[in-house]
């Protein structure tokens, strides 16, 4: 894709951020060109045709999954499903865990946001270890859906987040090593 670089130009490497030693892939750049973020999205929902085929929802995770997510599912004409921490989203949720090195990961999804048998698109913007994406698809799951496809802009290769997806097809727009 011709995209591809004209995005890479738009992430800004942050050290030390959150904490000492990691190196933040920062994408808030992007949406200082709407063009850019347009063209993106069309791209993400062209590919959802043509490789993806029918979804019925796109689930973006927060935060930044929130800032692609609902203009894809806009594009695609499909409803915005959001997957949030623990304790966010009003109502009846269903939940899902992830055991990370220390601690747990909970996200969550509303009760009736995904419905049996549908087919969901997953966003984000980044994947790492790959605990958020994992979490997510054991949520749809567990919700009565099913991934069509896990989506980031960004793959931090070498932490191998992908193994822990083996069962999902997994697309990333940039890998850095
Ligand atoms: P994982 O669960 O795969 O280890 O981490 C991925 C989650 O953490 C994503 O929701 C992503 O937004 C966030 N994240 C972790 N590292 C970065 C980073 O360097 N840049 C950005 N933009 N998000 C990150």
């Amino acid at each position: 894709d011709n995209i591809r670089p004209k995005i890479e130009k738009h992430i800004r490497e942050v050290k030390d951020f959150p904490k000492k030693g990691i190196n933040f892939r920062d994408i808030m750049p992007l949406f200082t060109n709407p063009q850019l973020v347009n063209e993106l999205c069309v791209v993400i929902a062209d590919h959802v045709r043509h490789s993806v085929g029918h979804v019925d929802s796109v689930a973006g995770l927060e935060a930044r999954g929130f800032l692609i997510g609902p203009l894809v599912a806009i594009q695609l004409g499909v409803p915005f499903v959001p997957i949030r921490k623990k304790g966010k989203l009003p109502g009846a949720v269903i939940e899902a865990s992830y055991v990370k090195e220390y601690g747990e990961d909970i996200v969550e999804v509303q009760e009736g946001a995904i419905k049996n048998g549908e087919i969901v698109f997953l966003i984000d913007d980044l994947l790492a270890t790959g605990g958020t994406l994992r979490a997510a698809t054991d949520l749809v799951v567990k919700a009565g859906g099913k991934v069509g496809e896990a989506f980031v802009i960004i793959e931090l290769a070498p932490l191998n987040g992908r193994a822990k997806l083996t069962d999902v097809k997994l697309t990333t727009l940039i890998s850095y090593d």
